[in-house]
C-alpha cells in the first residue's frame, strides 16, 4: 500500500506556489502571500499569492483576450479532444491530486480516491457535450421567403468562485463546461484550500490548455472574490458557497447585469418511514452527514424518523457513528477527518452548546475529539441529537459539521410539511420499501435532488442544484451547458 505520509512531505514542502494568469505562473501584483496550512495539524504546506482587484483585472483581461482571439477558432472537436487529454492527465496524476486535497482540506484519502473520481467522468461527459451544441431552424410566418434559425454561442468570460469542501470536483465542474462551450474562466478558489486547484491548472496546461482559457487568482473572498463578482468584464458568475455569500454575489453582479448561477447551502431532510429497511438505511443516513466530517452542502442533517421505529433507528445511527474512526486524512483507515479551520470549529462548537441549551439530548458525540495526533487540528466526534424540535437552531440552521438532529414524525402529510418548512431546498433522502410512498414523498418534497433508499449520488450526466435559498441554475446534465451558452436568432430574407 502507498505510504501517504511520506508522499505528503514530498508533495508540499512549505515553498511558494504561484497563481496562473494568461498562461503564466505569477505572484500577486501586491507581492502579498497567504499561508496554506494542513487542517489536520496546522503545519504549513505552502504559501500562495494573496491576489486582489488588480490581479482579477489582469486575469479578466487575459480571459477576454483569449475568448475573442485564438480560442474562438477552436472547433468543437478540438475542445473535445482537449477535455479527453485533460482526463488522461488527471488519471495519470490521480493519487497526487487526491493527496493534495486531503492535505489541503482534510478529506480522508479513501474518500478522495473514490468519491472524487467522478471528475474523470465529468471531463469525459463534457467532452461529449462539446460536439452536441446546436441551434434550430424554426418555421416562421413567412414560409419560403424568410428563414429563421438559432445558434448557440459561448456566453463569454465566466467568473467562478468555489468553497473549500471539495476542490477537485468543485473546480472541474466549473471549468469543464466552459471548455466544452468555448468560454474562458477566471476562477477564485477558497482561501482555505487553493493548492489542489493550482495543481489542476498545471495538469490542464500540461494537457495542452491554451493560455488564458483558465486563469486562477488565489485570494480572499472580501478582496479577490468581491472584485470578480462585480467586474464589468465578466459575463457570468458561477458560484458555490454559502447562501449569505451567494446573496452578496447576486447583488454585486447587478452592475453589468451579468448572469449568475448559485449552488448554495442546505438543511436537507432525510425521511425514514416505518417500513424502511433499517439495515440499509442506518449507514446511509449516518454517512449522509458524517462523510467529509459533515462539511457537505447536501448533508442530510434533519433526520425525520417514523415514531414507531424512532428510538431504535436513532440508537443504531448513534452506534454506527460511535464506531467511525477519527484521524488525519492521510491515514487510510480514517472515516472522519479534521474540520477546515478554527472559525468553522467554533461555529460547530456553538451548535453543540446550543443543542442541549435548547433542550436537545446528546445520543452520541457532543464535543471535540482530542488525544494523540488530534490536538493540533480541529476534530469532532460525530454527534447525534435526540429530543429535537423543529424550532431549535440545530434543526433550522446549516451547521456544516458532523451533527445530526433526529426528529420523530407520525404521518406522511405531517413530515412533508415539516421537511419543507425551511428556506433551503437542496436535497432530500427517503427510506421506504413502499413504491407508492416513495413516489408520493419524492413528488411533494421541495428540493433539487431527491434520493430514495440511497443518498449522495451525483453524476455528471444528471442535473444537480437547489431551489429556494439553496440557489438557482444547474450543474451536470445538458442543463449545465445552458448556463454557459447564449442563444442568437438569425433571420435571412432569401
Ligand atoms: P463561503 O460562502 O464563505 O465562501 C465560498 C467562496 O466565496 C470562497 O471562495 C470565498 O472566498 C468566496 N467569497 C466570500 N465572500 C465573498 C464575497 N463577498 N464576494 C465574492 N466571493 C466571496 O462558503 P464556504 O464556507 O467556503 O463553504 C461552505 C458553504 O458552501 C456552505 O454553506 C455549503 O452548503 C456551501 N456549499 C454548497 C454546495 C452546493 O453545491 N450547493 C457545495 C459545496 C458547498
Amino acid at each position: 500500500m502507498k505510504d501517504w505520509k511520506t508522499s505528503a512531505a514530498e508533495l508540499y514542502d512549505g515553498s511558494f506556489r504561484p497563481m496562473f494568469i494568461g498562461g503564466n505562473w505569477v505572484e500577486a501584483r501586491s507581492g502579498q502571500t497567504m499561508n496554506a496550512t494542513n487542517p489536520a495539524d496546522g503545519s504549513l504546506l505552502a504559501t500562495v499569492p494573496q491576489g486582489d482587484a488588480a490581479d482579477i483585472d489582469a486575469a479578466v483581461a487575459a480571459a477576454r483576450k483569449t475568448f475573442e482571439g485564438p480560442w474562438a477558432k477552436w472547433t468543437p472537436f478540438e475542445r473535445q479532444a482537449l477535455l479527453l487529454r485533460i482526463a488522461e492527465r488527471f488519471e495519470a496524476e490521480w493519487e497526487d491530486l487526491c493527496l493534495s486535497d486531503t492535505l489541503d482540506m482534510g478529506m480522508p484519502i479513501q474518500r478522495t480516491l473514490g468519491n472524487s473520481r467522478r471528475v474523470l467522468g465529468m471531463l469525459r461527459f463534457y467532452a461529449g457535450q462539446a460536439v452536441s451544441i446546436h441551434g434550430q431552424t424554426i418555421p416562421n410566418s413567412f414560409p419560403g421567403e424568410i428563414y429563421s434559425s438559432t445558434m448557440r454561442e459561448p456566453i463569454g468570460v465566466v467568473g467562478a468562485i468555489i468553497p473549500w469542501n471539495a476542490p477537485i470536483a468543485g473546480s472541474v465542474w466549473k471549468i469543464a463546461p466552459a471548455i466544452a462551450t468555448g468560454c474562458t474562466v477566471v476562477l477564485k478558489p477558497s482561501e482555505e484550500a487553493s493548492l489542489t486547484v493550482l495543481m489542476i491548472a498545471r495538469l490542464m496546461q500540461e494537457a495542452g490548455l491554451p493560455e488564458g482559457v483558465l486563469n486562477i487568482v488565489t485570494g480572499t473572498g472580501a478582496e479577490a472574490g468581491a472584485a470578480l463578482a462585480e467586474h464589468p468584464g465578466v459575463d457570468k458568475i458561477v458560484f458555490t458557497g454559502s447562501t449569505a455569500t451567494g446573496q452578496a454575489i447576486a447583488r454585486a453582479a447587478t452592475g453589468n447585469l451579468k448572469r449568475v448561477s448559485l449552488e448554495l447551502g442546505g438543511k436537507s431532510p432525510v425521511i425514514v418511514c416505518r417500513d424502511a429497511d433499517m439495515d440499509k438505511a442506518v449507514p446511509v443516513a449516518a454517512m449522509s452527514v458524517f462523510a467529509n466530517s459533515g462539511q457537505i452542502c447536501i448533508a442530510g442533517s434533519r433526520l425525520f424518523v417514523a415514531r414507531e421505529i424512532h428510538d431504535e433507528f436513532v440508537q443504531r445511527v448513534a452506534d454506527y457513528a460511535a464506531g467511525l474512526k477519527i484521524g488525519h486524512g492521510v491515514d487510510p483507515d480514517t472515516d472522519i477527518g479534521p474540520i477546515i479551520s478554527a472559525r468553522q470549529a467554533e461555529r460547530i462548537q456553538g451548535y453543540l452548546s446550543a443543542g442541549p441549551a435548547e433542550g436537545a439530548e446528546i445520543v452520541t458525540g457532543g464535543g471535540r475529539a482530542t488525544g494523540t495526533g488530534l490536538d493540533e487540528g480541529h476534530f469532532f466526534h460525530p454527534t447525534v441529537f435526540g429530543g429535537v424540535t423543529d424550532e431549535m437552531s440545530i434543526a433550522r440552521e446549516e451547521i456544516f459539521g458532523p451533527v445530526i438532529s433526529a426528529l420523530p414524525f407520525d404521518t406522511l402529510d405531517e413530515v412533508v410539511t415539516r421537511a419543507n418548512a425551511t428556506p433551503y431546498g437542496l436535497a432530500a433522502g427517503i427510506f421506504t420499501t413502499h413504491l407508492g410512498t416513495a413516489h408520493k414523498l419524492a413528488n411533494r418534497i421541495k428540493a433539487g435532488s431527491v434520493w430514495v433508499n440511497m443518498y449522495h449520488a451525483i453524476d455528471p450526466a444528471v442535473p444537480f442544484g437547489g431551489v429556494k435559498m439553496s440557489g438557482y441554475g444547474r450543474e451536470g446534465g445538458t442543463e449545465h451547458m445552458e448556463e454557459y451558452l447564449d442563444t442568437k436568432a438569425i433571420w435571412i430574407n432569401a
